[in-house]
């Protein structure tokens, strides 16, 4: 049974399977065909309700109403940053709100989803790890967050949306299969058909899950949240690496590089005056020799909850960058988005 859903409950249709849904006609004397097409509408059609399931009788429609429900998740707030990023808090079906971003740039519009209501890792930089993790996202959920966002990108900017990324709120590998049945609805022909080569997730470093993900041979891409290649300093800002320190991380990424042969990215915030000397820039590049990779060096965005960070000085980036080509690394620097609103890198907290 599910922990969210006692036995009165009605089953969400979300959860239901092609051939449970099958059964459920054919056991209600109907033709085994409606699940293919409750399966367009509640994954294609963006259907909203059972009412509005138009091409299933009045019989069919109540059949169903009796047996599941619908839930939805709804824009409860939308803020729009100077600089075009879209900021969302997502109200639940159990009033939990969940936060996702659009973000806009000229040759792409990215995603950036939640897929727990808070997350239990306790980064200090980050502004989500001062919340309680109160339960994973269900895979329709994280599926709804794609959609309403997709849906701004196109009001908003007549675009397609192209990216997606799993940086939101919650560590997605605490959250592995759903975050995976996510994904191969995204990418089916019978959801939104996008390229698995357009995901990543992102992971704070769980080393037996990136292993996990190399045995399922995942098609996505794979980002690790690393911030310091020394276990001292990673310690202090990242919890979880005393479990799994930077040595259990090399294995498994050695790993899921031989089961994938996909390039990881280490996403790698610059704080001023902790991880920003030429020893660390060397210290990363030496971690980078594990498997192939690149860089992206991202802005922070400070937050209430620990003042003690600041961003690194644009000489020190530009520093620290040159010390990593230097050693043939590949770098970008990603400028922060949405800052304005808290959008930004880190500053997903349900804040109003
Ligand atoms: S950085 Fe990611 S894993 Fe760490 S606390 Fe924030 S949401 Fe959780």
């Amino acid at each position: 049974m599910d922990i969210d859903q006692p036995a009165s409950e009605k089953k969400d249709i979300r959860r239901a399977t092609q051939p449970q849904l099958e059964d459920f006609f054919l056991a209600n004397g109907d033709k085994k065909f409606r699940a293919t097409q409750v399966r367009d509408w509640i994954w294609n059609k963006e259907a909203v309700s059972f009412e509005g399931m138009t091409n299933l009788s009045l019989a069919t429609r109540v059949l169903l109403e009796q047996h599941y429900q619908f839930r939805q998740l709804e824009v409860a707030e939308a803020q729009h940053s100077k600089d075009g990023t879209v900021k969302s808090s997502f109200r639940l079906f159990d009033d939990n709100l969940i936060e996702g971003v659009l973000i806009p740039a000229e040759d792409r519009m990215t995603a950036c989803v939640s897929s727990q209501v808070g997350c239990s890792l306790t980064c200090t930089f980050c502004a989500t790890g001062y919340m309680d993790r109160k339960r994973n996202l269900e895979p329709g959920e994280i599926y709804d967050q794609v959609v309403a966002i997709r849906r701004q990108a196109a009001e908003h900017y007549n675009a397609p949306l192209t990216n997606i990324v799993f940086m939101g709120m919650g560590e997605p590998l605490l959250n592995y299969v759903n975050v995976l049945a996510a994904i191969d609805r995204i990418t089916s022909e019978h959801g939104l058909g996008m390229a698995s080569r357009r995901i990543t997730v992102s992971t704070a470093g769980i080393a037996k899950m990136i292993i996990k993900l190399g045995d399922d041979a995942v098609k996505f891409n794979l980002a690790l949240s690393l911030h310091a290649a020394n276990d001292v300093k990673r310690n202090q800002i990242m919890p979880i690496n005393e479990s799994n320190n930077l040595d259990a991380l090399a294995q498994a990424l050695k790993y899921f590089y031989a089961k994938t042969g996909t390039r990881v990215t280490y996403e790698y915030i610059v704080f001023n005056n902790f991880n920003d000397s030429d020893q660390d820039a060397r210290e990363l590049a030496d971690f980078c020799r594990h498997v192939p990779c690149k860089v992206n060096i991202i802005e922070y965005n400070p937050i209430a909850e620990a003042k003690e960070f600041k961003n690194a000085t644009q000489d020190r980036l530009a520093r620290f960058r040159d010390v990593l080509e230097q050693r043939g690394i590949t770098v970008s620097i990603r400028r922060s988005r949405g800052k304005d609103i808290d959008a930004a890198c880190g500053q997903l907290a349900g804040k109003k």
